[in-house]
C-alpha cells in the first residue's frame, strides 16, 4: 500500500506543504509566504520544490505517494474541482491548480474547500472518528464549518454547504464581509469580538487596558489578552460573542442532530469569558432531547487541523 500522502494547505498568508503517514503523522513540513495570493506562479513553484524537498529529508519515493490533498480558503466546485471564489485569494480563483500539480507530479489530486478539509481531518484523524454525524466549526478570523452527515461530508449542489458562517441572526444586523448583514459572523467571529470592543470604546466605555492602543490595532487575539486580565470591555464582547455564537450551535443542533460538534480556531484557545455564555446559550435555544446526545467539545488537532484536512482528501477519495 502507498504509505505517504502529500497535505497542502493554502492560506490568506502561508502556504503550509506537509508529508504524512495515512495515520495522521506527520512526518515533515514546509511553511512560506503565500505573498497575500498575488503570486500564483511563485506559490506553483514553491509548492514544487517543497514537495522534492520533503521527499528527499524523509527518503521516500514519489511511488510511494497515495497523493495530494489540497486545503483551499473558498468555494470549490464540486466536479470540476476549480477554485470558484476565494476572497482572500482572488489571484487564484479559475485557476486550474488540481490539473497543474496533476501533471507535474503524476498523482492523484484532491482540492476542497479548507473547512470541509478540516472536519475530514477530524473524520479520519480526531474526534469525528468513529461518529457518523458531526460537524466541525472554525472561530477565527471569520466563521467557516464542515458538516459530515451519515458518515460523508456534505458539499451540497456547488461546493457551498457548511457555510455557516453566514446564517443571519440578526435581521438588519452587523455588516459581515460577506456584503450580507446579521451573519454569526459578524458577530462571532475573532475580527467581530474586535468590532464590539471598537464600538464600545467610541460609544465612550472607559478601559485601562485598551486607552492607549489605537482602534485599528485592536484585534481578536489582544482583546482575548485584555479580557485574561479582567478588563471589561473586553470581558463584554467576548460574552456578547460567545451568546451568539451559542445561539448559531443550538439552530445547527435543531437541525442536524449531530452527536459532536468540534470547534477550532484562533478564538478557541482560549475559551476563559466565552465557553460558559456560549453553552448557555446553547441550553436556552437548542432543542433539549437533540443537545442531551450532543456533546461539545474543542479540536484536539488544534494547528495541525489544516495539514491533517488536506491529507484526509486521499483517504477519503479512497474509501
Ligand atoms: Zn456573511
Amino acid at each position: 500500500m502507498k504509505q505517504g500522502i502529500i497535505g497542502i494547505d493554502i492560506g490568506g498568508t502561508k502556504i503550509s506543504v506537509s508529508l504524512g503517514t495515512r495515520k495522521g503523522k506527520i512526518l515533515a513540513k514546509k511553511v512560506f509566504s503565500s505573498g497575500n495570493g498575488k503570486r500564483v506562479k511563485d506559490s506553483i513553484e514553491r509548492i514544487e520544490s517543497s514537495v522534492s524537498s520533503l521527499l528527499s529529508e524523509c527518503r521516500f519515493k514519489k511511488q510511494q505517494l497515495a497523493g495530494i490533498g489540497v486545503a483551499v480558503p473558498g468555494v470549490i466546485h464540486p466536479h470540476s474541482q476549480v477554485i470558484q471564489k476565494s476572497p482572500n485569494l482572488p489571484s487564484w480563483e479559475g485557476f486550474p491548480l488540481r490539473s497543474v500539480l496533476m501533471r507535474r507530479f503524476k498523482l492523484p489530486v484532491i482540492i476542497e474547500n479548507d473547512a470541509n478539509a478540516a472536519a475530514l481531518g477530524e473524520q479520519y484523524f480526531g474526534s469525528g472518528r468513529s461518529v457518523r454525524d458531526f460537524l466541525y466549526l472554525t472561530v477565527s478570523t471569520g466563521i467557516g464549518g464542515g458538516i459530515v452527515a451519515n458518515g460523508a461530508l456534505i458539499r451540497g449542489e456547488g461546493g457551498m454547504a457548511g457555510e455557516v458562517g453566514h446564517m443571519t441572526l440578526v435581521k438588519n444586523g452587523l455588516r459581515c464581509h460577506c456584503g450580507k448583514r446579521g451573519c454569526l459572523e459578524a458577530y462571532s467571529s475573532g475580527t467581530a469580538i474586535a468590532g464590539h470592543v471598537k464600538r464600545a470604546l467610541k460609544a465612550g466605555a472607559k478601559s485601562n487596558y485598551f486607552k492607549n492602543i489605537k482602534l485599528s490595532k485592536i484585534t481578536g487575539q489582544l482583546v482575548s489578552e485584555a479580557a485574561r486580565v479582567r478588563d471589561t470591555v473586553a470581558i463584554q464582547a467576548r460574552r456578547l460573542a460567545a451568546d451568539y455564537l451559542g445561539m448559531g450551535l443550538a439552530n445547527l443542533i435543531n437541525l442536524l442532530n449531530p452527536k459532536r460538534i468540534i470547534l477550532g480556531g484562533g478564538v478557541m484557545e482560549n475559551v476563559d469569558h466565552f465557553w460558559q455564555p456560549m453553552m448557555k446559550a446553547v441550553r436556552q435555544e437548542a432543542w433539549p432531547m437533540a443537545l442531551r446526545s450532543c456533546r461539545i467539545m474543542r479540536s484536539k488537532l488544534r494547528k495541525n487541523v489544516g495539514d491533517l484536512g488536506a491529507m484526509a482528501l486521499i483517504l477519503d477519495s479512497q474509501k
